[in-house]
């Protein structure tokens, strides 16, 4: 397990990160994202999607549960499962074919469902801390291998 931790004061920190992140992205990994809500998942993957080469703009999924963008280096499916009633949702919209392809996933709620992330998924969390002031996140990046 390699585990690495940033921590960031301003969103323009964390959208950095995420940049940073999305470069080196390859074909095939899933990036789990959770945090509460308006703790900077979105703006992380705004970074993340950045970093691909992707120029349109990013905004979590409101009505649907994935969001494809293909005009980066490598496809990019943003998932928010926040809405998700159940697992078997992920199911419906084929998410295997998603998880097991050759694009980037990056899922903000994964917590939500668990069951059916792969071991090797890289996990980022984010958390608040409200002695360190209002805009600082803390910012964990696990991974398996
Ligand atoms: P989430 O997707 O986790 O619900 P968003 O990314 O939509 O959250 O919103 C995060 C909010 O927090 C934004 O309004 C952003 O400007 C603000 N913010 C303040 N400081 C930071 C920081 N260090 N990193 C990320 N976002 C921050
Ligand atoms: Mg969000």
């Amino acid at each position: 397990m390699i585990s690495k931790t940033y921590e960031t004061y301003a969103p323009e920190e964390t959208l950095a990160l995420g940049e940073k992140l999305g470069e080196k992205a390859q074909p095939g990994q899933i990036y789990t994202l959770v945090g509460d809500l308006g703790v900077g998942k979105t703006v992380f993957t705004q970074g993340v999607a950045r970093g691909l080469g992707i120029k349109e703009p990013v905004s979590s999924p409101t009505f649907t549960i994935v969001q494809e963008y293909d005009e980066g280096r490598i496809p990019f499916y943003h998932f928010d499962v926040y809405r998700i009633g159940d697992v078997e949702e992920m199911d419906e919209i084929g998410y295997e074919d998603y998880f097991y392809g050759e694009g980037v996933c990056l899922i903000e709620w994964a917590n939500l469902i668990d069951e059916i992330l792969p071991p090797e998924a890289i996990c980022i969390t984010i958390e608040k801390n409200p002695e360190k002031g209002y805009d600082y996140r803390r910012i964990t990046i696990d991974a398996s291998i």
